[in-house]
């Protein structure tokens, strides 16, 4: 057998409350849901969504400065599924090196907003792969991205920005990677310290950017790629009250450290909202059990993300009415509020 196969079942007897139903309707800030959509397509999904008891879906995937297409997904969206879609836009990276730049950009998100855009959707090409007519790379914290990010803040829109990728990635790949499984199945996804920018540095230049625009609310994708080191990011959030963070992808990392976890929730619990990052209705499943239960040693759903199994982290009615819909509703613009609970 190859150490790929191995998959022991547990014959741990517990108590066990496994979920299909989130406890409260809840808001999933991170997904990418395609519009338009045929009305067959959306109906399926609306009844799953209301089965999971999922009242509202963010949808990030408008790429950049396309006014077309931006509108004909939100009026396909209002169409088919009112009041439970809502979109961000993505910056137009075309045009970097012109000395208009800065100043179109932060124009185009404001014609983005008032079409009925909630946000801007910032992706780690941003970083990693964009680059100016000479090759070089363009940092996060480029000054002409600037007015963008304060435009954003005079909106009052959130900028949702996922940075960089698990630190793994940037590791040799061998016994000691966490990820290795997940390096074998998909080994695109490694990094080389040789030509990419180190791991540090990508994470260094977004907090940068955190911390110079201070009336810009950010939501940092992923945990920031910091749930394993939540004392981190709770330092980041202290010191910048701006910074709001999200769980799509990362529950293991949650998962395996309950009760330090838990005790981050309560004292994050004004600034940390749910997201998914991947429709699959049945693996919100292990989201509901790692959040609400107290239940030891239970699978996780994809062997990929972590080899070890979850811990619920219990955690208590306001935290996590404040995580399903009370946080993204205080800072996402124009969001439905009817059918969340006080
Ligand atoms: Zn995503």
């Amino acid at each position: 057998m190859d150490v790929r196969e191995y998959e022991p079942k547990s014959s741990l007897v517990s108590p066990q409350h496994p979920k299909t139903r989130a406890k409260y309707p809840f808001i999933d800030v991170h997904n990418h849901p395609r519009f338009p959509m045929q009305a067959e397509q959306a109906r399926k999904m609306l009844a799953d969504m209301d089965g999971l008891n999922m009242r509202i879906m963010g949808s990030l995937f408008v790429r950049g400065g396309n006014n077309e297409r931006l509108k004909s997904a939100i009026d396909s969206a209002q169409q088919l599924a009112p009041g439970r879609i809502f979109f961000f836009a993505s910056p137009d990276y075309s045009g970097l090196d012109d000395p208009g730049y800065a100043q179109k950009a932060a124009a185009q998100l404001e014609k983005d907003v008032k079409l009925g855009a909630r946000g801007l959707k910032v992706w780690k090409d941003l970083g990693l792969n964009i680059k100016d007519a000479k090759g070089e790379r363009i940092h996060i914290d480029d000054a002409r991205f600037d007015p963008l990010w304060a435009m954003c803040g005079r909106l009052k829109v959130p900028v949702f920005i996922h940075t960089a990728d698990p630190k793994q990635f940037w590791e040799p790949i061998d016994k000691n990677n966490e990820r290795w499984l997940e390096l074998q199945e998909m080994p695109g996804r490694r990094r080389d310290p040789a030509k990419d920018p180190s791991w540090e540095q990508l994470i260094t230049e977004q907090h940068n950017v955190f911390r110079k625009h201070k009336n810009t609310i950010f939501i940092d994708a992923h945990l920031g790629w910091l749930g394993g080191d939540l004392g981190r990011l709770g330092k980041l959030m202290d010191e910048c009250p701006n910074v709001y963070t999200e769980i799509g992808a990362v529950l293991a990392e949650l998962g395996r450290q309950p009760r330090y976890a838990r005790e981050w929730f309560i004292k994050h619990q004004d600034r940390v909202v749910f997201g998914k990052d991947t429709w699959a209705p049945t693996e919100y499943y292990s989201y509901f059990q790692v959040l609400e239960t107290a239940d030891d040693y239970f699978p996780y759903y994809r062997r990929r993300h972590a080899f070890w199994a979850m811990y619920g982290l219990d955690l208590p009615d306001e935290v996590l009415k404040k995580l399903y819909y009370r946080n993204a509703l205080r800072i996402i613009p124009g969001l439905d509020a009817t059918g969340f609970p006080k």
